[in-house]
């Protein structure tokens, strides 16, 4: 049996998660903890809402650690899998965004590793398949470009949350779906993709692909491009990390390649300026990612509290940037302050009410 503790098991990524371990019979859930909504109906023999969520993995001592919980709030869970060389299975991206280099460092003392659960990590390392970085020209990193692909700033004025919250291809947690609105979140994957598979800036591209059919893909020195497709549903990339390397069964049809039509085109950085702000902060390092991961939490709280227009958003994140200092972290307790500092210039930059 590979006992699995299962943080943010009431999201999006959690109920996915949950069908994924009842439907396979080596998986059980050893704990699952929420933030701050009931897990009445979780089927775990530990259970925790809100609280240290390191207590509760000190406790259950799982084989994997399913990170999706939402935001900054996961990093201690997963620098707790990474010390111990326990399986990370991540989907919660901001932890490794704000403490890359904190987590790398961990993860080569506790010897363990880190399963993709984001999509488009999921196929790039599945089409890496652990080469070395020097085989690789490009990594690609796919996205459906959000429910305003093709808007101008104008058109974008006065957008509202609920309209921000009507993502075409993927059915996601609020947070998430704003990111993808926004582009922010191709941004995060930008920095996640640069600590994950230690490939520079200048060689991770973002395509935009409407209908999320391509996860991602990877352009190798000698010419060969590998791509991974499938239709967009997280339970994959949730069932690949929770059973690497033996890619169970899901519930899900094969691809029907003969009704599909794939487009690409590049992302509209001017009028989505979040992924040019995400990839300035990753170039800069230390705590720059850690300060846009943060600013971005707080504005995107702000716009879905209807206390922020969608325009505004990259500018209180970008303000905060370069008030931010930047310095690296040398423990999670600066990484902590970082965070919070960051929160704090971004808060100064929201409308009064
Ligand atoms: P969600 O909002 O649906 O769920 C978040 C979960 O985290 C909830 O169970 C909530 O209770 C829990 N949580 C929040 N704060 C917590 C805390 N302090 N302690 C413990 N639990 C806490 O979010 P989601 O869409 O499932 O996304 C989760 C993570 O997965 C995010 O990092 C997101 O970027 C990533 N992700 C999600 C998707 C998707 O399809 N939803 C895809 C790729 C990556
Ligand atoms: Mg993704």
């Amino acid at each position: 049996m590979k006992r699995v503790a299962l943080l943010g098991a009431t999201g999006s990524i959690g109920r996915q998660a949950i069908e994924i371990v009842e439907a396979h019979p080596r998986l059980e859930l050893c704990a699952a903890a929420s933030g701050s909504t009931p897990l009445d109906d979780v089927d775990a023999p530990l259970r925790q809402v809100g609280g240290d969520l390191t207590e509760l993995l000190d406790r259950a001592e799982p084989d994997v650690v399913l990170n999706a919980v939402v935001g900054f709030a996961g990093i201690h869970a997963t620098l707790w899998a990474l010390e111990r060389g326990v399986d990370l299975a991540l989907a919660n991206k901001e932890s490794l965004v704000a403490g890359g280099d904190l987590a790398l460092a961990a993860l080569e003392r506790g010897g363990g590793r880190i399963l993709p659960v984001d999509s488009e990590h999921s196929a790039l390392f599945q089409c890496l398949e652990g080469r070395a970085p020097e085989q690789v020209d490009t990594l690609v990193v796919t996205g459906s470009g959000g429910p305003f692909r093709g808007r101008s700033r104008d058109e974008l004025e006065d957008v509202t949350p609920e309209q921000a919250l009507a993502h075409p291809t993927w059915q996601m947690g609020p947070k998430i779906t704003i990111d993808s609105a926004t582009l922010a979140n191709k941004g995060l994957e930008v920095i996640e993709a640069h600590y994950l598979f230690g490939i520079p800036y200048d060689r991770i591209e973002v395509v935009i692909q409407p209908t999320s059919i391509v996860h991602s893909l990877v352009r190798f020195r000698d010419g060969a491009s590998l791509a991974h497709l499938g239709y967009p549903d997280m339970r994959v990339p949730i069932s690949y990390a929770l059973t690497y390397p033996e890619r169970a069964a899901t519930p899900l049809p094969p691809l029907d390649l003969t009704a599909l039509a794939l487009e690409f085109s590049a992302p509209d950085t001017e009028t989505f300026p979040m992924l040019a702000l995400a990839r300035a902060a990753g170039e800069r390092g230390g705590t720059a990612p850690c300060a846009f991961n943060a600013a971005n939490e707080v504005a995107v709280g702000a716009f879905l509290d209807g206390r922020l227009p969608f325009l505004a958003v990259p500018e209180v994140v970008g303000d905060a940037l370069s008030a931010a200092d930047g310095a690296p972290a040398r423990d999670v307790d600066d990484l902590v302050e970082a965070d919070r500092l960051a929160r704090e210039l971004a808060q100064r930059g929201l409308p009064v009410a």
